[in-house]
């Protein structure tokens, strides 16, 4: 359930309220507004729970949640605005990630984020732990990767996202990246989404390729309950019939979760359709959808790429994306997030 407490109420009522769930063995975690707090009570509720803490001093009122999902549903949260290194994703811009899919090393990640930067990418990806299909394909450049992301974020000033695979490097990968990326293979790793919970950075957390929008909510729910709150949600498309595509990007999953959570949601046509013609109309697409940030593969040479060059922008096809991109956001009214700083 969860207590909305009167505006502007001072804190020991908060905490009267907070030491009554304990008693009754409810886990608590509180959303601190401006005005407003809001407690989230998650554990067995009876009637009996809802008419007492209806009683209790400054308390507004009593919702029962009826979903799965609490801490992650919009009855906890308005709205879930990330911020780092003065980048924001959610709260109303457009904020582009881009990168290659992997890194391939110090002077390509450099030339390539100082590109990406150039044409107005706000964050820049890259992995360095690489969830490959076969054991024998490149599996990453590891810590060396990871130096060279916090480098070009060093010379860039753009936070960097990517993939934890285990929780054994998650404190590691934690020292180096701004953003930690679950990758969809893992979107169900409990064990990794409850260390994850533990750590102090944002994790954007990928749709498992079989995974409903509940489940993909509930693995969010996973993080959130484990203590941390800032989560972004990730459809990078799913399995179908289909095998034109690489997945089947579900853009209808945009609007939902905007609907039924308070976290922002990026999409990755990249990985979404697995072919760099489908990337451009598929991002417009995400945008008209309601996206809040897009997540782009970009390479200097895409034939040369050491994983997924199919699907990677060249920097001149993702500079012509951006210009549309431009002109699709100004029409809505929204900001294009890092555009700013493209020039700097
Ligand atoms: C990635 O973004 O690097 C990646 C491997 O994507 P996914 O986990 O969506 O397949
Ligand atoms: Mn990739």
């Amino acid at each position: 359930m969860i207590i909305v407490m009167e505006k502007n109420v001072n804190q020991e009522l908060i905490e009267q309220v907070t030491i009554k769930l304990g008693e009754r063995h409810f886990q608590v975690h509180l959303s601190q507004g401006v005005e407003r707090t809001i407690i989230g009570a998650v554990g067995n509720r009876t009637q009996e729970d809802l008419d007492l803490f209806e009683t209790l001093a400054g308390v507004e009122r009593v919702v029962p949640i009826v979903q799965p999902f609490k801490l992650a549903s919009r009855e906890f949260k308005q709205e879930t605005v990330i911020k780092v290194k003065g980048c924001q994703l959610g709260g109303g811009t457009l904020t582009v990630i881009a990168g290659p899919c992997a890194v391939e090393g110090m002077e390509k990640y450099l030339e390539v984020a100082r590109l990406v930067k150039a044409s107005g990418a706000a964050m820049l990806r890259g992995g360095a732990f690489k969830p490959r299909t076969s054991p024998y394909s490149f599996q990453g450049m590891e810590l060396e990767g990871l130096k060279i992301l916090a480098e070009a974020s060093r010379q860039t000033g753009l936070p960097v996202v990517t993939e934890v695979m285990d929780p054994r490097h998650m404190e590691m990968v934690a020292l180096y990246a701004d953003i930690l990326q679950v990758g969809a293979r893992n979107m169900q790793n409990y064990f990794l989404l409850r260390e994850l919970g533990k750590i102090g950075k944002p994790v954007m957390l990928k749709r498992g390729p079989a995974a409903t929008i509940e489940e993909w909510i509930m693995a969010a729910e996973y993080i959130i309950s484990s203590g941390n709150p800032e989560v972004i949600m990730c459809e990078r498309g799913i399995r179908s019939f289909e095998t034109y595509t690489r997945n089947t990007l579900d853009l209808s999953a945009v609007p939902i979760i905007k609907h039924l959570t308070h976290l922002p949601v990026v999409v990755d046509p990249s990985h979404g359709t697995g072919k760099w013609r489908l990337v451009e109309p598929m991002s417009l697409a995400a945008v008209g959808a309601g996206c809040d940030g897009l997540m782009i593969e970009v390479h200097q040479n895409p034939t040369e790429a050491w994983s997924d060059g199919p699907q990677s922008l060249t920097p001149d096809r993702f500079q012509a994306l951006m210009n549309n991109l431009g002109q699709m956001t100004a029409a809505l009214g929204k900001k294009l997030e890092g555009g700013d700083k493209a020039n700097g």
